[in-house]
């Protein structure tokens, strides 16, 4: 156990907000994120809820990842536990054992997790002396159903106005000692169907009360230079393939005044803020701040803009924050498929945006596409290559001349249907389709300077697709990932074999 020990002990050092509490007479709660480190610590839920519960004096709260594949190795050879990060304790010491779960493919993470722990995946096979397993999360929220053979309950929606509820009960919920059908907490559920259709989810609000912000500083994530805030949640845009909508309807922003604290309290210690939310610049307080935040010497960073809202001003404002380059959702390359995705906004004006940019010395873009949209035809592949290249050369025409080289890199994702959206039932274009796309693509565009092309793998949207919408059987899909692989599982998944 030692080198793992070594190990977290070395991330904790590094690392600025951590809580290392006394366990004596209190909960424990594990909460784990499953994924690496780096990514968990990226993820604003991971901040928020470690403080949410450590606020409380009757629990102690600590974090867990997922190994890296390196280290899942040496963990199994060595027979190791996963450990916690403040106290290197093994998850099954603790009361609790809480995953935050904001993407549908962490669900293949949390076999591996428990079975590192030697800890039961199925709830059927635990008994009172194993910890609690809660999980919550996007993913459970956005669809639980493939988790409710694991999961004891499962928080749907968001936490903050729950908390009270859920800190008080919690204790006597663990210690009561008369096992798992009489755990019952009336903040969580264990919904046997979507929580978006039957509108069950827990909403916050008044986001103001909530600051969610970072809360630990590490330099051992993407983000690590910046002091990350949440704008707001919800987006007013509502195109037809996207679940961000209705997750976190209705839309909420933030005050000025209260992301102006959160900079405040951030700015002493990074001077690189994160702005993170959808559509940033429909925010009502989006001047406001970034001007604030130039004001105070800082710079800030935004997570997401719509294409069709950059502009010179937009434009000037990234390049004082120091920007090089910038990531745009374009989804779609005709005209009439991004119209009929909900992306209201003709080609011309991507082309406006981008000139706009590279004019105030942001000359490397990353364009995203979908693929496998419902209504796609050949056609609408070959316009992403034309869309690309128009766009490489306007760019390259609106440099500055001190800039010596532009760049274009196209993120290629194959459309998946979320439920809720208007695209629910539509159908997951397929593996054979996908690949041929991406193949023409290549070929279109491979030997064009300054452009690259970066396509997601297949299979990791095959299974999100599947866990997407899935229902409770799906614990045998889980299962055979774990035992085997996702394309085995899938395969067999399709033949109807498990
Ligand atoms: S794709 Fe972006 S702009 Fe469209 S609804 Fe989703 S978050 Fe909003």
């Amino acid at each position: 156990m030692w080198p793992v020990k070594e190990k977290q002990r070395r991330i904790l050092s590094g690392e600025k907000g951590a809580i290392v509490k006394d366990w004596g007479g209190k909960t424990s709660i594990a909460l784990v994120y499953p994924n690496t480190y780096d990514i968990g610590m990226s993820n604003l839920a991971v901040h928020t809820i470690y403080k949410l519960f450590n606020d409380h004096k009757n629990i102690v709260c600590e974090r867990a990842f997922l190994p890296n594949s390196r280290e899942i190795a040496e963990h199994q050879r060595t027979k190791t536990p996963i450990l916690s990060i403040e106290t290197q304790r093994p998850l099954s010491d603790f009361d609790i054992i809480a995953f935050s779960i904001s993407f549908q493919n962490d669900f293949l993470n949390i076999i591996p997790i428990l079975s590192l722990c030697s800890i039961p995946h199925r709830k059927s096979e635990r008994t009172k002396d194993h910890p609690m397993l809660i999980a919550g999360g996007c993913a459970v929220t956005i669809n639980p159903r493939p988790v409710t053979e694991i999961f004891d309950f499962i928080f749907l929606g968001e936490v903050e106005d729950e908390i009270e509820e859920i800190a008080a009960k919690i204790p006597s919920l663990c210690k009561g000692g008369s096992g798992r059908v009489d755990r019952e907490i009336s903040a969580f559920s264990t919904p046997s169907d979507s929580p978006l259709q039957r509108g069950r989810r827990f909403v916050t609000e008044d986001l103001d009360d909530w600051p969610t912000q970072t809360v630990i500083y590490t330099p051992h994530t993407e983000f690590g230079n910046m002091h990350l805030i949440e704008t707001g949640r919800g987006c007013p845009r509502k195109c037809k393939f996207c679940v961000t909508p209705h997750l976190y309807e209705p839309l909420r922003m933030r005050s000025f005044d209260a992301l102006f604290k959160m900079v405040k309290s951030g700015l002493p210690n990074r001077k690189r803020f994160g702005l993170i939310g959808s559509d940033l610049l429909s925010h009502k307080a989006f001047f406001e701040i970034v001007n604030a935040i130039h004001e105070l010497g800082a710079t800030f960073s935004p997570s997401s803009l719509c294409v069709d809202e950059i502009d010179d001003e937009v434009a000037k404002l990234l390049a004082k924050s120091g920007h090089k380059s910038i990531s745009l959702g374009v989804e779609a390359a005709s005209d009439h498929l991004r119209t009929s995705i909900g992306k209201k906004f003709p080609s011309k004006r991507i082309l406006e945006a981008a000139e706009s940019l590279a004019r105030h010395g942001i000359c490397s873009v990353r364009l995203y596409f979908m693929i496998g949209l419902p209504g796609e035809t050949g056609d609408d592949i070959n316009a992403i290559a034309e869309l690309s290249k128009k766009i490489q050369s306007a760019i390259h025409k609106a440099a500055p001349k001190s800039v010596r080289s532009t760049k274009v890199t196209l993120t290629i994702t194959p459309f998946v249907p979320k439920p809720m959206t208007t695209f629910e039932d539509a159908e997951f274009a397929g593996e054979d389709y996908l690949k041929g796309a991406i193949k023409t693509l290549k070929k279109l565009l491979g030997k064009t300077s300054g452009i690259e092309i970066h396509a997601e793998q297949i299979v990791s949207s095959m299974c999100d697709a599947i866990l997407s919408k899935g229902d409770e059987k799906l614990i045998g899909f889980l299962e055979k990932c774990f035992e085997t692989n996702p394309r085995t599982a899938i395969e067999r998944l399709l033949q109807n074999n498990m």
